[in-house]
């Protein structure tokens, strides 16, 4: 007993040291003070300034939440490093007429109110009366520790050292794929991911004498990607953000779209929104789910407004699951009507994209004075594109078949692929590489590609063991991401299908 006192006590010095904010006090107490809420969750109900361990939260979902009838905590898989992932099924028996949401939290092991968070509203779910309403509903899958080992080091990336949300295309780490198996296996309707962002960052340095701080509690990303059905992507930001936001406004927390900015000479620009199928909010969307990525203003904070970044994040979470409840006949009918359309697609594909540019006003915070600025800034706005190279959808893809690789990651994308049992004439339209070109630095562990193609036409035989790809079905849209060559986060840019210029793609549009 002394021992373990000692030593949870050493460890509790230790984290004080480690988790000294980088934000002065004047500046939390003036706009991000803690909620008068008592919180049971793993962190928050600890006394000591430190973050609950990894087996402190198991024996908190195994005493506050596998002990209810409604909850079912299956072990989806085991990290690198071995450890355990748990996912929390919350359901009240039959599943008919029910929508389907997923949510997720810490795939970025440094970014801990998401799952804080997730545990407070899967423990409310199975305690109250409105959490009974909900499961009448819905069936509801939490995730809240998706990056197990990044969450024991207090790291961003996995123990395999990749970043697992840019990981969703490559499938580089074995964790990836764990979390992806299990999102596609379970057929969600919509999928949330809870993160945190970084507010004091060097691109901010040049604001004000001491640099600026970003001035919101959160942070909204629903993907603009042009191949995700346009209902979803309407319905996730007219519905879902839209009464978020309300519900944060209620709450005297604020909010505004996810931006990452971009310092070239005296000019800042902001990146806002996303579409890049390499990440969750444009990857859960495009298997016919509407998914929004939420980021709390949380990291190198430490514990400094924990409590509120825990609230804002559950504030919004909870408002998902009310926006579900409220709309849950419209939401099936848009679900229901982009999964056929995608079956049914004709349309031309978007292969590259511009984002519009315009000017907007965005508060920061200056950090020598606590004063709020609001700067006038150049947006690049992903949430409206341009495509700027389109190719009509083909009803398919051959694949050679040596394209192992590219066929595993489909197949772990719930696409079908099959192998044909007896040689076979296609008319295709094959890509001949016409420039290729290797980025110099290294990214996640590869050098990526910017490649582009021009199209042949021709008709080709295929033997036996070739892949054959329909793409008359629900996830295609996911195929037609990844499998043109031009595509920023697709197959040939993360070097899954490797080709040098001259070369025919082993990769091919089946037409008709
Ligand atoms: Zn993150």
């Amino acid at each position: 007993m002394t021992k373990k006192l000692t030593f949870s006590l050493l460890l509790s010095i230790l984290s004080l040291g480690l988790l000294l904010s980088q934000q002065p006090d004047f500046i939390t107490e003036k706009y991000f003070p803690d909620p008068d809420i008592r919180f049971n969750t793993p962190t928050l109900s600890i006394e000591e300034e430190r973050f609950a361990t990894y087996d402190e939260i198991i024996r908190w979902i195994e005493d506050s939440i596998a002990v209810h009838s409604y909850a079912q905590v299956e072990i989806i898989g085991t990290t690198p490093l071995g450890r355990e992932v748990p996912v929390i099924y919350l359901s009240n028996g039959s599943s008919a007429g029910k929508i389907r949401i997923w949510m997720q939290g810490l795939l970025h092991g440094n970014e801990p109110a998401g799952g804080e968070a997730l545990l407070y509203l899967a423990n409310r779910i199975l305690t109250t009366v409105k959490g009974s309403e909900f499961l009448d509903n819905m069936e509801i899958a939490i995730l809240p520790v998706a990056n197990v080992d990044g969450y024991i080091a207090m790291s961003r990336r996995s123990a395999g050292g990749y970043d697992l949300n840019r990981d969703q295309t490559k499938f580089a780490d074995p964790v990836s794929k764990m979390i992806k198996k299990a999102f596609i296996d379970w057929q969600a309707d919509i999928a949330f991911d809870f993160h945190e962002f970084q507010p004091t960052r060097r691109e901010f340095s040049g604001i004000g004498t001491k640099g600026a701080s970003t001035a919101y509690d959160v942070l909204f990303l629903p993907s603009g990607y042009l191949n995700i059905p346009e209902g979803l992507r309407k319905v996730s930001r007219d519905i879902f953000q839209r009464e978020a936001e309300l519900a944060l406004d209620e709450h005297g927390y604020t909010h505004n779209f996810y931006f990452t900015a971009d310092v070239s000479g005296d000019e800042m620009i902001l990146n806002k929104g996303a579409q890049s199928p390499h990440s969750s909010s444009t990857s859960y969307a495009l298997s016919n789910a509407i998914s929004m990525l939420v980021e709390t203003r949380g990291i190198g904070l430490g514990r400094t407004s924990f409590p509120r970044r825990t609230n804002s994040s559950y504030v919004v979470a909870n408002s998902f699951l009310e926006s579900a409840l409220l709309h849950r006949d419209e939401i099936q009918d848009i679900v229901a009507g982009a999964r056929e359309a995608t079956i049914a697609a004709t349309e031309e594909i978007a292969v590259l994209n511009e984002p519009l540019i315009y000017n907007t006003g965005v508060n920061f915070i200056d950090m020598s004075n606590g004063e709020l600025i609001t700067l006038d800034l150049k947006i690049r706005d992903a949430e409206n594109l341009t495509p700027t190279l389109t190719r009509p959808r083909p009803e398919g893809y051959m694949l050679e078949g040596s394209c192992i690789r590219e066929a595993e990651i489909l197949s772990l994308l719930g696409l079908e692929v099959k192998q044909i049992t007896k040689r076979k004439r296609y008319r295709v339209e094959s890509f001949v590489i016409r420039k290729y070109e290797e980025a110099e630095a290294e990214w996640e562990r590869i050098n990526t590609v910017d490649a582009t193609a021009d199209l042949i036409n021709q008709k080709k035989v295929f033997p036996k063991g070739s892949y054959y790809l329909d793409l008359h079905q629900k996830n295609a849209n996911y195929a037609i991401s990844v499998l043109e060559p031009e595509s920023p986060n697709g197959f040939v840019s993360y070097r899954v299908t490797p080709t040098s210029a001259g070369d025919t793609l082993r990769v091919h549009r089946v037409v008709k």
